[in-house]
C-alpha cells in the first residue's frame, strides 16, 4: 500500500475506498505506518472530513482490530450508555446496577479522564480493592452472572483506537465529528450491544460548545450506530454547570451511592422525600434507563418506561446490585463502607462563602473542573498520577438561594495552600444575583 498517496488524496478532498481504509488501519495497528504519516492523515481528515461510507469503514476497521466480546444467547438485552464527557458526570455508576435490575446485561467499557473531563475508571479506582482491568472472559462471565460490569478496555480490544486516539491527542485532531464518531462507536460495537444511549454534552465544559454542534455529533453517531445494527439514540444535555453537587473521583462515588440509596421508607415510593441524591443526576440516570427500555421494547410508552425505572431505583435493589458488582470486581466491602461513612478522605476541607446573599445565576463547570484538575484530581498527561480524595462538594446550583454566611461549595484538598488557591478561583466560578434569573 502506498500510504503517502492516500494522505495526498484525502488532503485534496477525495473519497477513500473501504478497502484502502481497512488496509491502513490494519497496517498502522501492526506498526507498519509511522506515527508522523498517520498524524498527517488524521489532520487531512480533520480538515476534509469523512463521508458516511468512509466513517463506517473506519469504525468497523477499528472495531475489528482486536477482540469483540462474545456473549451466550440470553433473553436479557445487551445495553450501554456513553457520555461524551462532563464535569461531575457520574451517571454510569448508578445506571449500570439500575439497568441490571431492570433485566438488562450491561458490559460497560469505560475510560479514564484526560484534561478537564473526569473518567469513570478513575472514580472506580478510588474504591478499595476494585479492579478495572479485566480479561475479556471475566467481563463476559460477570455480565452473565451479575448483570453488569464497569471496566476498562482490555489490551486486545480496539487497539487501533488506542493508538490513534493517543496520536489525535498529541496532534490537535480530537475535535472532529467523524473521528469522534468512529472512536466512540468502534469501542461500543466491540461490546456486541443490542441498544446504546448516547449522552452528548454541550456547553463551556464540553467537547461541543454549542447545542447545534452537539446535535451534529449526535446525528452522526445515531446514524452510524443504527447502520451497524445497534439500536442507537441520543440525548443532548447541558454541560455549562456540573452534574450533581460533587465533582472529584471519590466524592463522585459517594454521590453515586447516595443516588442509589432509598430514603424514608415510611413514605410512598413516588414521593420526593424517598429520593436520594441530587435531582439532576437522578433525572439523567432515569432518562437513560427509560430510553433503553423503549429501545429494547421492554416498555412501549415513555411514561411507562419512566415509571418502571423510577420504581426500580426506589426499590433499593440497585443499591444491593452495586455492592454485588463491586465485590465481583475485587472490592473490599468493609473498607468501602468505612470510607463511605467518612465526611471526607482529604486532609483539608474548607467552605467557600458567598460573601453576599442572593440567587445563584452561574456555576461554571469549566472553572470548577480546572480547579479540581489543579488540586491533583485530574491529569494533564496520559500517565500522570491522580489524587482520588480531592474535589468539590455541596455545590450551590443555578436557581438556588444562598445566604451571606451560607456555602457556595466545599473544597477537599491535599493541603492548606492548595485549598486557599482553589478558594480564590472558585469564588469566580459562581455568580450571584439579587433575583432568581429564570422564568
Ligand atoms: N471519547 C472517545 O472515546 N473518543 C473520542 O474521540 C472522543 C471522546
Amino acid at each position: 500500500m502506498n500510504f503517502l498517496s492516500l494522505i495526498e488524496a484525502k488532503r485534496e478532498g477525495k473519497t477513500l475506498a473501504t478497502e484502502q481504509i481497512q488496509e491502513f488501519v490494519h497496517e498502522f495497528t501492526a506498526g507498519g505506518i509511522p506515527d508522523y504519516q498517520m498524524a498527517a492523515m488524521l489532520m487531512a481528515i480533520y480538515f476534509r472530513g469523512l463521508d458516511t461510507a468512509e466513517t463506517t469503514a473506519f469504525t468497523l476497521a477499528m472495531r475489528d482490530s482486536g477482540d469483540v466480546l462474545k456473549f451466550p444467547k440470553d433473553p436479557r438485552p445487551l445495553v450501554d450508555k456513553h457520555s461524551t464527557g462532563g464535569i461531575g458526570d457520574k451517571v454510569s455508576l448508578p445506571l449500570a446496577p439500575l439497568l441490571a435490575c431492570l433485566g438488562f446485561r450491561v458490559p460497560m467499557i469505560s475510560g479514564r479522564g484526560l484534561g478537564i473531563t473526569g473518567g469513570t475508571l478513575d472514580k472506580l479506582d478510588s474504591i478499595p480493592g476494585f479492579q478495572t482491568l479485566l480479561p475479556a472472559e471475566q467481563i463476559v462471565a460477570q455480565v452473565q452472572k451479575v448483570g453488569c460490569v464497569i471496566c476498562g478496555q482490555t489490551d486486545t480490544m480496539v487497539p487501533a483506537d488506542k493508538k490513534i486516539y493517543a496520536l489525535r491527542d498529541a496532534s490537535g485532531t480530537v475535535p472532529s465529528i467523524p473521528l469522534i464518531t468512529a472512536s466512540i462507536l468502534s469501542k461500543k460495537l466491540a461490546e456486541s450491544l443490542d441498544a446504546l444511549i448516547l449522552d452528548v454534552k454541550f456547553g463551556c465544559a464540553a467537547f461541543m460548545q454549542t447545542k447545534a454542534d452537539a446535535r451534529k455529533l449526535a446525528k452522526a453517531m445515531i446514524a452510524l450506530g443504527n447502520k451497524c445494527g445497534v439500536n442507537t439514540r441520543a440525548i443532548l444535555t447541558d454541560m455549562n454547570t456540573p452534574l450533581g453537587r460533587a465533582a472529584g473521583n471519590w466524592l463522585e462515588v459517594k454521590e453515586s451511592v447516595e443516588c442509589l440509596e432509598v430514603g424514608r421508607a415510611d413514605l410512598p415510593v413516588s414521593q420526593a422525600a424517598r429520593q436520594r441524591g441530587p435531582t439532576d443526576l437522578r433525572q439523567l440516570v432515569l432518562d437513560c434507563a427509560a430510553h433503553l427500555l423503549i429501545q429494547t421494547r421492554k416498555a412501549k410508552a415513555p411514561a411507562t418506561a419512566r415509571k418502571l425505572a423510577e420504581d426500580c431505583l426506589n426499590s433499593g435493589e440497585p443499591r444491593q446490585k452495586w455492592d454485588e458488582m463491586i465485590v465481583a470486581q475485587g472490592a473490599d466491602l468493609k473498607a468501602f463502607n468505612r470510607k463511605l461513612a467518612l465526611d471526607s478522605t482529604a486532609p483539608v476541607v474548607v467552605e467557600v462563602k458567598p460573601g453576599k446573599p442572593g440567587y445563584i445565576s452561574k456555576c461554571d463547570a469549566r472553572i470548577i473542573s480546572e480547579v479540581i484538575r489543579d488540586l491533583g484530581g485530574g491529569r494533564l498527561a496520559k500517565d500522570s498520577a491522580i489524587n482520588y480524595d480531592v474535589g468539590v462538594d455541596r455545590m450551590a446550583k443555578p436557581g438556588g438561594r444562598v445566604e451571606k454566611s451560607g456555602v457556595l461549595c466545599r473544597i477537599h484538598a491535599a493541603n492548606e495552600i492548595q485549598a486557599e488557591a482553589a478558594t480564590a478561583r472558585l469564588k469566580v466560578a459562581f455568580e450571584i444575583s439579587e433575583r432568581p434569573s429564570c422564568c
